[in-house]
This record gives C-alpha cells, sequence and structure tokens, in this order.
C-alpha cells in the first residue's frame, strides 16, 4: 500500500513518518530530503537545487519527477512507499497518477495532517533533524530526546531554511499552490483528514488504525 502524508510544512509529515517506517516497514520518500541530500553531494544540479531552497521557492517539477522516478521504480520499495511533502501541486498530483499508473502501482491512502499558521510556526523555528538517522526532533518540545538522541546531539542541525521569512515565505506558497492538491485528493474515497495539532502519539495511533485495516 502506497501513501501519501500530506498537510502544510511543519504539519509533522516527517515525524509520522519516521513511526511508519519502523512499525510497517515503508519506505519514506520525502521529495525535500531527497533534494537535500543531492545538495550534499555538491554537483552543478545540486547547487542550481541549493539556491532555490534557500529562498523558500520550490524546485521546478522536472528536477522532483527525475527524483521521484527513480525511487518509484526501485522495485524494493513497490508498494511501500510514503510519499512525504509530496505532491506539492496539482500538476505533480496528476504526475504522480501517471508514473504510478506505469508501474502498475496505486494510492491507498492520502492522510491530510491539518494545522493552523500559528502552531506551524513554532514547530519550525524548534525543528532539529539528525544528519545520520534523519530523525525530526523539536528544541522546545523534546529537550530530554536531544540531550540523549543516540546518533549524538552534535548531528541534531536546524535546517538552513528554518527561519521565519522563509517560513511564512514556505506558507505563502503552500497556500498558493498546494492547497488546490487538496480539492483534487478530498473527493478520493482514500482521503483521510487527522487534526494535526494532536499530540504526537495520538497523531500515530490513528494513523496505525488506518493502516491496519
Ligand atoms: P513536516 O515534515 O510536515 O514539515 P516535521 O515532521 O518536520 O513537519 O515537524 C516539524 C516540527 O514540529 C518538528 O520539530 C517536529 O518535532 C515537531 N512536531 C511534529 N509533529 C508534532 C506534533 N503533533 N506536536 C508537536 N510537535 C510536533
Amino acid at each position: 500500500m502506497n501513501i501519501i502524508l500530506f498537510g502544510p510544512p511543519g504539519a509533522g509529515k516527517g515525524t509520522q513518518a519516521q513511526f511508519i517506517v519502523k512499525k510497517h516497514n515503508y519506505f519514506q520518500l520525502s521529495t525535500g530530503n531527497l533534494l537535500r541530500e543531492e545538495v550534499k553531494l555538491k554537483t552543478t544540479f545540486g547547487s542550481e537545487i541549493e539556491l532555490l531552497i534557500s529562498n523558500g521557492k520550490f524546485v521546478s517539477d522536472e528536477i522532483v519527477n527525475k527524483l521521484l522516478k527513480k525511487s518509484i521504480t526501485n522495485l524494493k520499495f513497490r508498494d511501500r512507499i510514503i510519499f512525504d511533502g509530496y505532491p506539492r501541486n496539482v500538476e505533480q498530483a496528476k504526475n504522480l497518477d501517471l508514473i504510478l499508473d506505469e508501474f502498475d502501482q496505486t494510492i491507498a491512502h492520502i492522510i491530510f495532517l491539518n494545522v493552523s499558521r500559528d502552531v506551524i510556526e513554532k514547530r519550525i523555528m524548534g525543528r532539529m533533524t539528525c544528519d545520520k538517522c534523519n530523525m525530526t526532533l523539536n528544541e522546545f518540545f523534546n529537550k530530554e530526546q536531544i540531550e540523549l538522541h543516540p546518533c549524538g546531539k552534535e548531528f541534531l542541525k536546524k535546517r538552513k531554511d528554518d527561519n521565519l521569512d522563509i517560513v511564512v515565505a514556505r506558507y505563502d506558497t503552500y497556500m498558493k499552490t498546494t492547497k488546490p492538491v487538496l480539492d483534487f485528493y478530498s473527493k478520493n474515497v482514500n482521503f483521510i483528514e487527522i487534526d494535526g495539532a494532536l499530540e504526537i502519539n495520538q497523531i500515530t495511533n490513528k494513523i496505525n488504525e488506518i493502516l491496519n485495516v
């Protein structure tokens, strides 16, 4: 079963994806992470991407589609993908349907994490991600877990694009281009909305219920 986790930046998609990966043996396809990994490789392609990301802009559909196809065609991940942060516009949503169709796959659940902008600001300003294991924590809410992080707290880093101006830019972009994706998906029988302002484990429980049916 492939799944889409959908919602504004900071809604908790990455956080929940980590749990699904562990419990249900899934592969997390975060286009944000795929892009950041390309940046780390310091290729020309990577520098192009870096410039766009650090300005809070989206990279072109062409770039994302290229990275995406590579993962969807990987047999190891077949029918076990969580799309986290993708699709971000209606074009990408249509394109995802086409690629999945081409490789004889479908989306079993579209899970929408709905959160208001005030909550998001605090979450994003405190977000820290581990360079080694990709775990996401929050410096305001997870002080103890940060101290005890198994990879060592020195690996927990702030993302360059997590500052207030860029957060606002990302949220505006989300409202303009990503929200229409909701209309595209909300009519679908597989669409389900969860209140993203709930505690992390309450959301995880709801997702587990959905995945175990
Ligand atoms: P997204 O992938 O949707 O952009 P993240 O999963 O990276 O969001 O979460 C953003 C920040 O909010 C992180 O610091 C994370 O630890 C924190 N967070 C995620 N879900 C919750 C929640 N339900 N309650 C409180 N904080 C959360």
